[in-house]
């Protein structure tokens, strides 16, 4: 009987701690393990491990060529955290440089299980196995992320049949997933990479997180999508970096289509806009904030970032776009 491929989450964790613990004197300086990036600091000769924000995803659901559904990348050395999976994920990967080869990515972070930050989720659990990924790709993410994996290897079952067993050879379980579903807090912490999911108010979701990433000297704040949340302004609170969902406040109106007279109350429970996020990012002063996952119902860049302005933030505040780096 073929296995689910889901590999059960603390289980996982529990070994990889401890045989962390028991092997890393043995363990050769390999990258993506942690257990070198920890060497390294005791040795005192390479210096530590900086941490850089790929956008590889700043659109929202509605198709558009020059925004790919939400995905972000923070590359700490040879490890790479993604948050989200939007559509187009694995191939942003290849368009940004990083590597695809042999299961790169040390654990993908879901905000919410909204299909347009999920959709390339199917993608990465099956391009990287064809990429050669041998082990189980690492995610973390609400409860239902787990159901959701299981649908999806059952959808697929078909060709992981045809790739192990036929010409491809393909590694034999190399599709499996190693899920855990949290309920915020610290997540993930190992060999200086802290990564904390802060659950935030996402209309009637029951679970939707912002993360904060604290690596290489540096503090991220991702919103995932959320209207203004006291708690991911709290974590926001003077960070390096924050990227943060919004629409314009000018643009919302109802629209002209069966149920288009909710979309105003739908956009004030599910979203931020810009004036209510200049407000937040005045009170938290991060020193960098970014913009993505902008619904701008027509409404330009500079709107948007006056918006912003008249919220009250009048700090370094950008518009995000695919593949920037930060
Ligand atoms: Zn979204
Ligand atoms: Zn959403």
């Amino acid at each position: 009987m073929r296995s689910t491929g889901i590999v059960e989450g603390r289980f996982g964790w529990a070994v990889l701690l401890a045989l962390a613990g028991v092997l890393s004197p043995l363990v050769p300086a390999r990258a993506g393990t942690g257990l070198a990036a920890r060497g390294a600091a005791a040795g005192e000769s390479t210096p530590p491990d900086t941490a850089t924000v790929v956008l590889l995803g700043t659109g929202m659901p509605y198709p558009d060529s020059k925004a790919q559904g939400p995905a972000t990348a923070v590359v700490v050395g040879k490890r790479i955290f993604l948050f989200d999976a939007g559509p187009g994920v694995e191939r942003q990967m290849e368009a940004a440089g990083l590597p695809v080869r042999g299961g790169p990515v040390t654990a993908l972070f879901l905000t919410h299980l909204h299909s347009d930050h999920t959709l390339g989720y199917p993608d990465l659990i099956f391009t990287s196995w064809v990429m050669g990924r041998t082990e189980p790709l690492r995610v973390y993410g609400p409860p239902g992320t787990r159901r959701m994996t299981e649908h999806i290897l059952a959808a697929w079952d078909e060709d992981i049949h045809i790739r192990e067993g036929g010409l491809e050879h393909s590694v034999l379980g190399g599709y499996r997933v190693d899920v855990h579903e949290i309920a915020g807090g610290v997540v993930y912490d190992s060999a200086g990479v802290r990564i904390r999911a802060i659950p935030v108010p996402h209309g009637s979701w029951k679970w939707a997180f912002g993360y904060r990433i604290d690596a290489g000297g540096r503090s991220i704040v991702i919103s995932g999508d959320t209207r203004p949340s006291p708690a991911l302004e709290e974590a926001a609170r003077g960070v390096d970096l924050l990227i943060h969902e919004v629409y314009p406040e000018s643009r919302l109106k109802a629209e002209k289509r069966p149920g288009g007279e909710d979309w105003p109350k739908y956009m004030k429970s599910f979203h931020t806009s810009d004036r209510e996020l200049g407000a937040l990012a005045q009170r938290a002063r991060p020193r960098k904030l970014v913009l993505y996952h902008i619904v701008r119902m027509n409404g330009t860049d500079e709107e948007i970032l006056r918006g912003i302005r008249a919220g009250g933030f009048q700090g370094a505040a950008v518009i995000g776009h695919d593949l920037d780096r930060y």
